[in-house]
């Protein structure tokens, strides 16, 4: 994604009358004369670099603060709501933090922290950021200022890359395999890890330029936060696999002489996640299931819909378990809360902040609700609504009530007007012609524009741009809209979402790179099943149309066999198993697999230099490779498909 990372040429424009006034709003309906926050992102303040703007080997910056310097005014923007604003300026606090005795954290060098206890013989490292420059960092800034001590454990707390992605920065593979650094991480975290970001990895990657905003500019009219933090590093992503998974729902380990008690939390933020309590510290790490904001029980980049029921009853579990005997509360985002009344206090709301969503989101679609008229309804009990910890700056209450209740019930709301309408491109051409033409419906949506009704103008003009995506005017009324929605978003990701969509109306999607390489070490923890649902997913259908190819592999290095099948236009595929009667038997080490699939080696040169031997009719092979699709990056998302593939 890296070369696709340039600002935005477009000129935003200022805040409407509506807008001002909508933000202006805000800051009499909540608490901003309550600083607790401030003071708990900044205790503990031991050290930071002179600038926080950190490279790789070669030069290039791959995380810096520098750009978001306009952060340090008190006061919000006209297009910023002074909520987020707020937030914004609490994800600045950056450096080394003591959070009690033994535990420190690395915060501000990423969008998540690095937590690092201090232990008998050295360092445990808990979630080494998302690349490895920005964590070696923060190691060589901990060891600047506590002393030079070997990394003698890491734990990953779930399998979110922000959380394990830095790994190589703190440890060397060679030290892990030879048994002197353990890496404990959450039950089926490795197979969590692959499976998110390989099926729908390309409309991942593209949405999430809409939830994080990394191609728009810093500043009041971009991106000022990302609700978590600023945003994600742009280093080297690595990953070494786990050696001691946590299996049981609580296990109690020592490791280098701490003792840590791991709570299970599966089906949470992530499918693969854990908190942690230190008895002898009287320290509880909740991962990332409590965090300062309401997070995300769908994350707008596309992901499965998480269990926030699940969520609450962790936390609760949790809660009750160990907060009784903490000290101090934390997560691998955001800040500490220190104090027994205060986390207690501060873990009931996050508890039910998830349980009144869930709940209520379920208690209304029993009555008949709609998805859309839910989130609409669903505002926050009153003794939540003040509480800075709970508001959406990453996810919702709208988008994540629409995702109870697609997890329960789906896309489909049993209205069969909407079981089988037009698809998108004509039924706004068809819309557009009933609005009396698309003029018409520019001047009428001119008028709500003045009215500040921004979401329907920007639902409207989407009909539009539809129906005619080179009508110019529409865009630029859509774009407007969009705009402004995006100076009133309390949400980070909403805010980032809706800029990023104006920028594209007005400028068209972005220019990506086709066929980005992968990272090898994700390609490395691939499981073969994974491969080839992935070279399923890439089969094109119509050009598959009456071929049958039946492929016998075998993997000598790893000694696992696999059948694949093609027929009726699916691939299919039995592992441990080999056809009777197949058109081609391919041999392949899963170490030459795994540069075929990074694009190291190319198949017809691994063919060539004998590291593929391939029995029976190499044709058929061959025949197969070529039925495969490539996915490029960038899509138009705000406009019809121009490439119609
Ligand atoms: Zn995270």
């Amino acid at each position: 994604m890296t070369d696709a990372r340039k600002p935005e040429i477009t000129k935003p424009k200022e805040a409407s009358h509506h807008t001002c006034s909508h933000n202006k709003g805000m800051l009499a309906k909540l608490p901003f004369g309550d600083t607790q926050d401030f003071s708990d992102a900044s205790r503990g303040f031991v050290a930071t670099l002179p600038e926080v703007e950190i490279r790789n080997a070669e030069g290039r910056v791959v995380f810096t603060l520098k750009e978001y310097a306009f952060l340090s005014a008190e006061q919000a923007p006209e297009t910023v709501n002074p909520s987020l604003w707020r937030q914004a300026r609490l994800n600045m606090h950056n450096g080394l933090f003591q959070v009690t005795d033994r535990i420190y954290q690395i915060r501000g060098f990423d969008i998540s922290n690095m937590t690092i206890i201090e232990g008998n013989r050295g360092l445990i490292v808990i979630d080494p950021l998302v690349s490895c420059e920005v964590a070696r960092a923060g190691l060589e800034l901990y060891w600047a200022h506590r002393g030079v001590k070997p990394v003698t454990a890491v734990i990953y707390t779930h399998s979110h890359t922000d959380h394990y992605g830095g790994v190589r920065g703190v440890v060397d593979e060679a030290d892990v395999k030879a048994g002197l650094v353990p890496i404990y991480a959450p039950d089926r975290f490795l197979e969590e890890v692959t499976k998110e970001n390989v099926l729908a990895g390309s409309p991942m990657l593209r949405r999430a330029m809409f939830q994080f905003g990394p191609m728009l500019h810093k500043g009041p009219r971009g991106q000022v936060d990302a609700g978590l933090g600023k945003g994600t590093s742009r280093g080297l992503v690595s990953l070494i696999a786990p050696t001691h998974i946590i299996r049981q729902p609580l296990e109690t380990h020592v490791v280098d002489g701490i003792e840590i008690v791991f709570q299970l939390t599966p089906e949470t933020e992530a499918p693969a996640e854990m908190h942690m309590y230190y008895p002898g510290l009287r320290a509880l790490n909740l991962a990332e299931n409590a965090t300062h904001n309401l997070h995300n029980i769908y994350p707008i980049r596309g992901a499965q819909v998480r269990d926030a029921n699940a969520w609450a009853k962790y936390l609760n579990e949790a809660r009750d378990k160990f907060a009784v005997k903490s000290d101090v509360v934390f997560a691998q985002h955001h800040w500490p809360v220190w104090g027994n009344q205060r986390l207690l206090d501060y873990m009931a709301k996050q508890r039910d902040a998830y349980k009144f969503l869930h709940d209520q989101t379920l208690r209304l679609m029993n009555h008949g609700w709609k998805s859309g008229d839910i989130a609409e309804k669903l505002t926050l009990p009153k003794s939540l609504e003040q509480e800075w910890h709970v508001r959406g700056y990453y996810g919702t209450f709208s988008h994540n009530a629409k995702s109870v209740y697609q997890r329960y019930l789906g896309w489909y709301d049993a209205n069969p007007a909407n079981l089988n309408p037009l698809p998108p491109v004509e039924r706004a051409k068809k819309t557009v012609e009933y609005m009396g033409g698309a003029a018409a419906a520019i001047a009428k949506a001119r008028e709500d524009f003045g009215k500040g009704e921004y979401r329907w103008v920007a639902d409207a003009m989407s009909q539009l741009v539809f129906a005619d995506p080179d009508n110019k005017e529409a865009r630029e009324l859509g774009a407007d809209a969009l705009e402004q929605l995006g100076y009133q978003a309390e949400s980070a990701t909403w805010r980032n979402a809706y800029l990023f969509g104006a920028h594209e109306l007005r400028a068209g999607p972005p220019k990506m790179p086709p066929g980005a390489a992968k990272n090898a070490d994700i390609v490395a923890a691939l499981t073969l099943d994974l491969f080839f649902d992935f070279l399923g997913v890439r089969l094109n259908g119509d050009k598959a149309e009456g071929k049958t190819i039946v492929i016998n592999w075998s993997f000598p290095d790893t000694q696992e066999i696999y059948l694949l099948n093609l027929e009726n236009c699916a691939l299919t595929y039995l592992a441990g198993r080999h056809a009777d009667k197949a058109d081609a038997h391919v041999t392949i080490e899963r170490a030459t697999l795994n540069k075929v699939i990074q694009r190291t080696l190319l198949l017809p040169e691994a063919m060539a230099q004998g590291l593929v031997k391939v029995e029976g009719n190499p044709m058929k092979v061959a025949e197969l490779f070529g039925l495969l699709d490539e996915f490029a990056v960038g899509f138009e998302i705000l406009e019809p498909l121009r490439n119609k593939g």
